[in-house]
């Protein structure tokens, strides 16, 4: 056996992830990373249709399938779209059944006091953060659960270290988004444990990535690493790594786990 491409003894050797977000930082590097340990992928965007092919031709590269597929999770309606195109692609054999998601595409915003907050942004941030996950992950659960009719797979979902902290004076509303991702973690991975389905986050730190600009702080990472145990911030590889063990058979044992990425934070 090639260990190499396919070290995940028990997952099908045709198996597809659905990342969502993948056109850059820490979901482009998990879907990379996940081609190389033999997923074909679904790169998910919104904006940056360049960037998300660029990405999927690194995952063509890499021997593996890839469609890419412009849906805001933060649209239900996308989201069905989205899983219309999935099923399409299985059902012609572009791609192989879903087997893994990693609930990526999350969004900041500028800093903010809560009592300045509107409700604009309130709702962009949970329909975004949170609501998209919910989405995402039940059309998955209908795709491999036993419930369903099918094998087993994987969920990994995107929090923040923010869930800990709660980022006063700068955005409370992310933080309280990520929290909700840590309960739905746990809840979810109890409620799918007898049904193949393992559901897992993970929280990253300070990581380097464009989502520091959008927030209005490009420098942030570097800003905020003398904070950090480690003196450094981390990169979207390090926690690439985290997620694509925590989906593979590695893992097999592991749900309903926050895993901390965060360098001591
Ligand atoms: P990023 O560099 O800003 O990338 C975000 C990705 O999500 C892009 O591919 C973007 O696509 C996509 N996206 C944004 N809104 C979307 C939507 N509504 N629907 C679908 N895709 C959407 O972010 P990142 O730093 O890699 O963060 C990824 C995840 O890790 C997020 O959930 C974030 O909260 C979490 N996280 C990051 C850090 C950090 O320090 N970087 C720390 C803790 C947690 P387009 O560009 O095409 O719009």
């Amino acid at each position: 056996m090639n260990t190499s491409t396919h070290p995940s003894p028990f997952l099908p050797a045709a198996r597809t992830l659905l990342v969502t977000g993948a056109s850059r930082g820490i979901g482009a590097a998990v879907t990379r990373l996940a081609a190389k340990r033999g997923w074909d992928v679904l790169v998910n965007y919104t904006r940056d249709a360049a960037a998300a092919e660029a990405v999927a031709i690194d995952v063509r590269a890499d021997g593996q399938r890839a469609l890419v597929v412009q849906a805001d999770v933060g649209d239900e309606a996308q989201v069905m779209a989205l899983y219309a195109q999935l099923d399409a692609a299985v059902a012609s054999g572009r791609l192989a059944p879903l087997v893994g998601l990693v609930n990526n595409a999350g969004v900041v915003d500028l800093p903010e006091r809560v009592d300045e907050m509107s409700g604009t942004r309130l709702e962009r941030m949970f329909r975004i953060n949170v609501f998209g996950s919910f989405w995402c992950a039940r059309e998955a659960l209908k795709r491999m659960s036993t419930r369903h009719g099918h094998a087993g797979g994987s969920i990994v979902n995107l929090s923040s270290a923010a869930s800990r902290l709660g980022s006063p004076g700068q955005y409370v509303d992310y933080a309280a988004s990520k929290g909700a991702i840590d309960v739905f973690t746990l809840g979810l991975a109890r409620e799918v444990a007898a049904e193949g389905v393992r559901v897992n986050a993970v929280r990253p730190g300070i990581i380097e990535t464009d989502i520091h600009a959008s927030g209005g702080i490009p420098d942030r990472a570097q800003q905020m690493a003398p904070l950090v145990p480690m003196q450094r911030a981390g990169t979207a590889q390090e926690v690439a790594a985290a997620i694509v063990w925590l989906l593979s058979e590695e893992a097999s044992y592991t749900t309903g786990s926050v895993l901390d990425v965060t360098g001591g934070r």
